[in-house]
């Protein structure tokens, strides 16, 4: 294979591709197909690289939990000190179970139940996102029943275009992320006069798949001038949030690395004292997975070929949400010329494609990799049709670690009752 592949820790050796120094075949061999197969070291590299451009700031990377919940793969953002940046109680379970610190902990999130502000409080996380004023309000309330006061950021929404996909764009006014930026002051100054509400921060995060850090800085100045604004006016914050978003590459994007990403947010920043925090979901976790799946049957059409695989939208939902581009190679490509396939799932939908058009040497019974599936793939997956989910697997170097059993179907009927 001579193009380069998107995932760092993914090569072809002669046994066919290879994630660290695992055989994809033997993963497929042992625990059966489809299976989503991470890389420590591609996890551990990814959030390397935001400490490395955060150099000696006071900053704080809070892992985007929604991007891949999974808990061997929080257990390891968990040893190398993140934060977690949480959008529900069930996350929040996660975090706590894979050995994250509470106290490093950020609470995002239009929806939060009273139950949810409990748990967070009683666990005593680091800080709530608040994104409205009804939610500041509840908060108080939840609070002063607890007999404590939440350390609140608002999520201020700073109006700029990141120029992404729209359903992934969350800092327009148009959307129901944030609080307006007009309206954050006087929302600052009510929250300093609740009784159990602590002011620690600001907090922005305007969309993902960024490939441009201009929109970015854009956020970010304006930010700024609020924060300055609340300063004159006695309110000092602990901390500021600039959200998550940076892009990966999928196909042929190129993203800037984290450290030209910030760069210009770190200059923004400069000879501040507030900490800066960081909810990096997709760019620590996108291309560290892949979905490895076997061709079921390979179908001549008068049109089209299909492959038609073991994994399916249910499994991998972003191609048929989103429209998005996931690389998909051959694990052991065979020497016969490529034929042109549209790579397509069981599920009685014309939307359960993978890929469409890829030329691919391959035959019936052979095993796929769909790369650049760490960000947004298990956790988006369902049981549509009945499929029981996925295993996964964690690389480590040679060894491979079962982090989750592929459900059976006890598992799917577990706790439903036909009537009587
Ligand atoms: C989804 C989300 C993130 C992570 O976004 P990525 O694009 O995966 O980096 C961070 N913060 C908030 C509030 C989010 O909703």
């Amino acid at each position: 294979m001579t193009t380069a592949l998107p995932m760092p820790t993914l090569s072809a050796g002669t046994a066919g591709l290879h994630l660290e120094g695992v055989a994809l075949a033997s993963i497929a061999e042992r625990f059966g197909t489809p299976t989503y197969v991470y890389s420590r070291a591609a996890l551990t590299a990814a959030y390397a690289a935001y400490q490395q451009a955060l150099g000696e700031r006071k900053a704080l990377v809070c892992y985007a939990v929604k991007a891949n919940s999974s808990l061997g793969v929080l257990s390891v953002f968990a040893r190398l000190g993140a934060g977690f940046d949480i959008v529900s109680g069930g996350e929040l379970a996660r975090v706590l179970a894979a050995g994250g610190d509470a106290g490093k902990v950020i609470f995002s999130g239009v929806g939060k139940t009273a139950a949810e502000m409990r748990f967070a409080l009683d666990a005593g996380i680091g800080c709530f996102n608040v994104e409205s004023a009804a939610e500041l309000d509840r908060l108080n309330d939840v609070a002063a029943a607890a007999g404590k006061r939440a350390p609140i950021a608002f999520r201020v929404n700073p109006d700029v275009n990141p120029n992404t996909h729209p359903y992934i764009s969350t800092g327009l006014r148009s959307n129901k992320f944030g609080v307006a930026f007009d309206e954050a002051l006087d929302l600052y100054r009510k929250a300093a006069r609740l009784p159990h509400i602590e002011i620690s921060g600001i907090d922005c995060h305007i969309g993902s798949q960024l490939l441009d850090p201009a929109p970015m800085t854009e956020a970010a100045e304006k930010i700024l001038g609020l924060v300055d604004q609340l300063g004159r006016e006695g309110i000092k914050l602990d901390h500021i949030d600039l959200g998550g978003g940076l892009g990966i590459r999928y196909r042929d994007e190129e993203p800037p690395t984290p450290s030209i990403y910030l760069k210009p947010l770190l200059d923004c920043f400069a000879g501040r004292d507030e900490a800066l925090c960081f909810e990096p979901g997709r760019s620590l976790v996108g291309n560290a997975g892949l979905l490895l799946t076997r061709i079921e049957y390979l179908k001549p059409g008068v049109e089209k070929n299909f492959a038609i695989i073991d994994a399916a939208m249910n499994d991998l939902a972003r191609p048929a949400l989103y429209d998005a581009y996931h690389e998909i190679v051959a694990v052991a490509p065979r020497a016969v010329p490529a034929s042109r396939y549209e790579v397509v799932g069981p599920i009685c939908e014309s939307g359960d494609f993978l890929g469409h058009d890829r030329d691919l040497s391959v035959a019936a019974g052979d095993l796929l990799a769909i790369l650049s599936a760490g960000a947004y793939g298990m956790t988006m997956s369902s049981n549509y049709n009945t499929r029981p989910r996925a295993a996964e697997v964690l690389v480590d170097g040679d060894a491979v670690h079962l982090i989750r059993e592929r459900e059976t179907l006890s598992h799917l009927l577990k706790g439903e009752t036909p009537l009587a």
